[in-house]
């Protein structure tokens, strides 16, 4: 039998659930205050218009005609029967509560829909929201899940990626999630420019000992437009060798805790305007790639967490 080597999203759901559990992307309107002015304009120095939600439906239809055609297609496609509604593009808690309220639950009326799960920016949750999901929550039994775009713990980096906020924001967001007993996603960046090894490792470090429950990771891609595609496509954009990026996801995964779930270890770009993207490879050539590094190295998730709780005091007697 091969070893699992990382604790694979799909094996979790299958567990947790009995059965497969597909996410069904949903789109509202919305911007994100780096846009719009209220923060920055331009957005994160990565971010391309659409705002990740490039695989989207459009927000013009309303969640519950997106919810349905997209139940459609997994049911066709995969025989699907269970689902997590996922509000995925954009930042969905920067609205009206009244109107993200209203969303959340046109997305979790039916009885096959165990989980919804929110992507949003950490200054962009606060009790109220929480609140609000929390009730819905133990009204449906449901399973709420908060993804919070962070991509790097390193402060200054995320200055120079204008993010808009900073670590304090994110370790704030954190708190509250965890104190309703909802679940926290974060997404990362594993070679931000300005980022090093030692970054990547606090990345994992952090991320354990703050007890997140999942990660998503993703390779920087590059679109035309913006401001890195500018740097870009002006050779002043240095991105590290596939060999290099393999290494530090590798490193990423020693450090972490094994019961973080890693949702997904290598991201797609958008499919227009993409200037640089996974070495020009397909994605499950680099998750190939990350795992052959694993089975070589014959090393796995969580084989150097041993940091936390008073590391020093080991073995003191
Ligand atoms: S927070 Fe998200 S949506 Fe907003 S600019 Fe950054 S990547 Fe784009």
């Amino acid at each position: 039998m091969p070893v699992v080597r990382y604790n694979r999203y799909s094996d979790h759901l299958l567990k947790k659930y009995g059965e497969k559990v597909y996410k069904l992307p949903l789109n509202v309107p919305g911007t994100c205050p780096n846009r719009d002015g209220r923060l920055g304009r331009g957005g994160c120095i990565f971010c391309d218009p659409e705002g990740s939600g490039f695989e989207c439906l459009s927000s013009a239809i309303p969640v519950r005609r997106q919810v349905e055609q997209n139940k459609v297609f997994f049911k066709k496609r995969y025989g699907a029967k269970k689902f997590i509604s996922y509000f995925q593009a954009f930042t969905n808690t920067y609205r009206p509560l009244e109107q993200f309220r209203d969303d959340v639950r046109a997305a979790c009326l039916d009885e096959d829909i165990v989980g919804v799960s929110i992507s949003t920016r950490p200054d962009c949750i606060n009790d109220r929201y929480l609140d609000c999901l929390l009730e819905l929550k133990e009204v449906k039994s449901l399973d709420v899940v908060i993804e919070l775009g962070l991509q790097t713990v390193n402060y200054r980096t995320l200055v120079e990626i204008n993010r808009g906020h900073t670590l304090a924001e994110f370790i704030d967001a954190i708190g509250r999630i965890k104190s309703r007993n909802m679940e926290v996603c974060v997404h990362l960046i594993l070679n931000l420019p300005g980022d090093d090894v030692l970054d990547v490792i606090e990345n994992a470090r952090v991320m354990s000992a703050l007890g997140v429950h999942y990660v998503k990771l993703h390779s920087l891609y590059v679109v035309r437009g913006t401001v890195l595609g500018d740097r870009y496509e002006r050779g002043e954009l240095e991105i590290i060798s596939m060999a290099d990026y393999v290494d530090r996801v590798v490193k990423f995964l020693e450090y972490l805790d094994p019961a973080i779930v890693i949702q997904r270890l290598v991201g797609k770009g958008p499919k227009e305007n993409l200037l640089f993207c996974n070495w020009g490879t397909s994605w499950w050539a680099v998750r190939q790639a990350i795992e052959e590094c694993l089975e070589e190295k014959n090393t796995y998730q969580g084989r150097l967490f041993d940091y936390l709780n008073g590391k020093a005091l080991k073995n003191l007697g």
